[in-house]
């Protein structure tokens, strides 16, 4: 597979007074392009500092883009730079520059000699127009090497690369369908998911296979491109059917799902509800629930006894237990996962406690949590978690398990 980097060039983004959005749209895209992107540079309105940085880039990477410097005046001078790295002569674009002088007209400003300098393009390169802005854009294909050029501004950056770059990439491989699924994990870290599907990761050309990972799951995107969409999903089908001989007992759902959204599906489809009595996670698992719409059906409610006398006089936990054994224990998450089921008479029930830090109480380490679950006539089944993070990680996670004990 091959190796893209991405150079943003501009003063501002080193000073911090910008952030580097361009570089975050582009590393989305490359996945989907089929490229490997390992390295991200962020350089100044800098000649000698951006040739250095051309210099590493090429020893690296088959696909560089640079983005930023594309403008009229003084200190833009991505071009200039790259067209000295390349051996190449900047020359005027006709269709760039009519377009400028055009604009000029319509706006009835006069066009200075700095504005037509927006109109120049690197000889041999191939031209991607501006339909936001003045400057084009450029691919120039070097000997197995690929420089990408776009402008700063993001209104101008990404209608250029959705438009323009990524059509022109796809040109080549006779393909004018692009397919992505999303496949979904819970309860698998990215590395071992990594490690378990290497080969595919590092073989894969069409379809692309692109792990992520945020707030505590991993995702995998599969993307194909074909000649239609019927073609594209028997690639995607193909690489997911490789995938799940391998991870498949982790994977709980795709594309838009969440954790809650197929709790809720599967509760729906057995017609069952569910209620839930929450300590530590303060209403959090409430709040994914009823995030769905329609789950009115199935969501009876929560009781939140963040306090021993709400667990005591409204979920009817019984004191001495409180006493002996804590609120954070597994007789306290039993308890109160069999009274909300009563209480509120649902078939399904869950129950959160635990200690959510930053500081631990006296005998529970900051993390430790207990999450009970309880389906119709069944026992009471309690789990017990030690989670790490924040706070707001620790109930994301408190959770997040919850709902995929349920899930599975
Ligand atoms: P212009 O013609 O506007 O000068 P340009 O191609 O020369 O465009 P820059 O001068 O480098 O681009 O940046 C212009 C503006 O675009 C910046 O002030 C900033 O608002 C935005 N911009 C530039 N680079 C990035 C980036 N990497 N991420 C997000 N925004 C950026
Ligand atoms: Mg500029």
């Amino acid at each position: 597979m091959k190796k893209a980097e991405i150079i943003a060039v501009g003063t501002e983004l080193l000073l911090g007074q910008i952030a580097n959005t361009n570089a975050q749209f582009l590393a989305k895209h490359l996945s989907t392009l089929g490229y490997h992107h390992h390295f991200q540079t962020v350089v100044g309105d800098n000649a000698e500092r951006l040739k250095h940085v051309l210099d590493v880039a090429i020893t690296r990477s088959d696909l560089i883009i640079l983005t930023g410097g594309l403008g009229p005046t003084k200190d833009d001078l991505t071009k200039e730079v790259v067209s000295e790295f390349l051996n190449e002569t900047l020359i005027i674009h006709e269709p760039s520059l009519q377009f400028i002088e055009q604009y000029f007209l319509k706006v009835n400003r006069p066009m200075t000699e700095n504005n037509k300098k927006q109109a120049l393009v690197i000889n041999n390169a191939h031209v991607l127009m501006n339909h936001n802005g003045m400057a084009p854009g450029m691919v120039y294909e070097g000997e197995n090497k690929q420089f990408v050029l776009l402008p700063g501004p993001p209104k101008e950056m990404i209608p250029m690369v959705e438009n323009e770059l990524i059509p022109y990439f796809l040109k080549g491989k006779e393909t004018n369908t692009i397919v992505s699924k999303e496949l979904k994990f819970f309860g698998i870290g990215e590395s071992i998911l990594e490690t378990k599907i290497i080969d595919l990761l590092e073989n894969q050309s069409n379809p692309t296979i692109a792990p992520l990972a945020s707030e505590g799951e991993v995702m995998l995107r599969v993307t194909a491109s074909a000649e239609d969409e019927v073609a594209a999903n028997k690639l995607i089908e193909q690489a997911e059917h490789q995938i799940r001989e391998r991870v498949g007992q982790f994977i709980y759902g795709s594309n838009g799902d969440n954790l809650f959204i197929v709790l809720s599906k599967k509760l729906k489809k057995h017609n069952l509800s569910i209620s839930a009595a929450e300590s530590l996670t303060g209403g959090l698992f409430s709040k994914r629930m009823t995030d769905i719409p329609g789950n009115s059906s199935i969501f009876k409610g929560s009781i939140v006894c963040y306090s021993n006398e709400v667990k005591q006089n409204l979920l009817n936990v019984p004191k001495e237990l409180l006493e002996k054994e804590g609120a954070v224990s597994i007789e306290c998450a039993k308890s109160l996962v069999e009274n909300i089921q009563s209480i509120s008479r649902s078939d399904v029930s869950i129950s959160f406690t635990g200690e959510a830090g930053p500081i631990a109480s006296e005998d529970v380490p900051v993390g430790k949590v207990y999450i009970g679950i309880k389906i119709a006539d069944s026992p009471a089944i309690v789990k017990e978690f030690q989670f790490s993070g924040s706070r707001e990680q620790i109930r994301l996670s408190s959770v997040k398990n919850g709902a995929s004990l349920l899930v599975k």
